[in-house]
């Protein structure tokens, strides 16, 4: 089977090295021209004329990030089987369609306006300011990732208004009102060609700046109410979306257990690369295993793992392996202020003896913070 890919950074490489046993092959269609994955071919399309010879190569096609365009996708679909379909990929990469979605099968997510002007922002940042007496969050609806392209603020002001305005503005914007949440936490579902479904545990995800640093999973002391609330919402996503793929949705946590919706993305996630050496079957394995019409693997966690993302700045490979149960995955790019350089894995008998290895590797990694989970009273840290 010959899968096409479109993009080639770290997730595309990370799939190919998961379908290489499967017997699997990989042509990457990178538009940028700063491919990552050194693995399988990549053709480097900054004018948009390799789309044939691509198309040639492949039996199938998926993407590794949500900010293609449309229809370039919908193009593909006449020529190729394209997994996730053009439908979920428009929809991932507007907040406002997802948004809708989200309220269309009842999932609950924080109160939000659409927006498309200076006056209309500040209409919307008084009303939820005044309804909620809590802050804002305002972002582009379309291509924010990693925590760019938004802004938060506290007071509905002029000033403050016009300023965000003119740092992200002059386009559709979403403002949020902001989630006291006790944690931020992920889904990964995976959904095959006939329509079935396999759940990870959730995962409990560290942000700073925008940026995921840590994941944890399996949850210690999980509330089987809180898997079962977050899978009903995934499922309810996978089904209306008649999804094949990977599906991430990441929520908050409230302190009365319930979960809201923050935003979903069509492919394998961060937050889920723990699987690769905590779980049954990898995320990536599974998502091309969807993609390509066999049997979904299991998706049980193996061991408390915890993903620590490598940013900027890599750590001594020497000392990093040196601790047992340490599994490192470097994704072959140069040092550079915020860039996702690789993660590590961390497995161990229990969370106890995980907590310990995090905060002992965190100190190997230059520029980590300092771990924190919900979970983890500050001693254990
Ligand atoms: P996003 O790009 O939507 O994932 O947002 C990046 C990060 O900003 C999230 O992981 C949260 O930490 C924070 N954030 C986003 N939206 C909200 C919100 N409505 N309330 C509180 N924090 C938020």
């Amino acid at each position: 089977m010959r899968v096409g890919i479109l993009g080639a950074g770290q997730l595309g490489q990370m799939l190919a090295l998961a379908g290489y046993p499967l017997g699997q092959r990989f042509v990457f269609l990178d538009t940028t021209g700063n491919p990552s994955a050194d693995i399988g071919q990549t053709l480097i399309d900054k004018d948009n004329t390799c789309l044939a010879e691509f198309l040639s190569q492949v039996d199938v096609v998926s993407y590794e990030f949500e900010h293609l365009p449309v229809a370039l996708v919908r193009e593909i679909e006449q020529h190729k089987p394209v997994y996730p379909s053009s439908r979920a990929l428009q929809v991932c990469q507007n907040r406002g369609l997802e948004k809708a979605l989200f309220t269309q099968l009842a999932i609950p997510t924080p109160e939000y306006h659409l927006v498309d002007s200076l006056e209309t922002l500040q209409q919307a940042v008084t009303d939820l300011i005044n309804k909620h007496n809590k802050p804002v969050v305002i972002k582009t609806v379309t291509e924010g990732y990693d925590g760019k392209g938004q802004a938060v603020l506290k007071t509905a002001s002029s000033e403050g208004v016009t300023a965000v305005w003119q740092r992200i503005g002059g386009r559709e914007l979403i403002v949020e009102a902001f989630i006291d949440f006790v944690r931020e936490v992920s889904i990964i579902a995976v959904r095959g060609q006939v329509g079935e479904v396999r759940f990870y545990p959730i995962a409990e995800n560290h942000h700073v700046d925008g940026i995921l640093r840590y994941s944890f999973a399996p949850l210690p002391n999980l509330n089987t109410d809180l898997q079962a609330q977050a899978e009903g919402y995934i499922n309810a996503l996978l089904n209306e979306l008649d999804y094949v793929g990977v599906l991430t949705l990441e929520l908050f946590q409230q302190a009365n257990g319930q979960l809201m919706a923050n935003e979903m993305a069509p492919r394998v996630h961060n937050s889920g690369h723990w699987t690769q050496n905590g779980a049954a079957t990898s995320q990536f394995e599974n998502h091309l295993r969807a993609v390509t019409g066999l049997p979904l693997g299991a998706t049980t966690a193996l061991s408390p793992t915890c993903m620590v993302n490598i940013i900027a700045k890599n750590g001594d490979a020497q000392q990093l392996l040196q601790e047992e149960g340490l599994h490192l995955h470097l994704y072959g790019k140069e040092e550079r202020a915020s860039r996702k350089l690789g993660h590590v894995n961390l497995v161990a008998a229990s969370s106890e003896a995980l907590l310990a290895k995090i905060n002992k590797v965190a100190k190997l990694l230059p520029d980590s913070p300092a771990p924190c989970f919900s979970f983890a009273p500050e001693s254990q840290l």
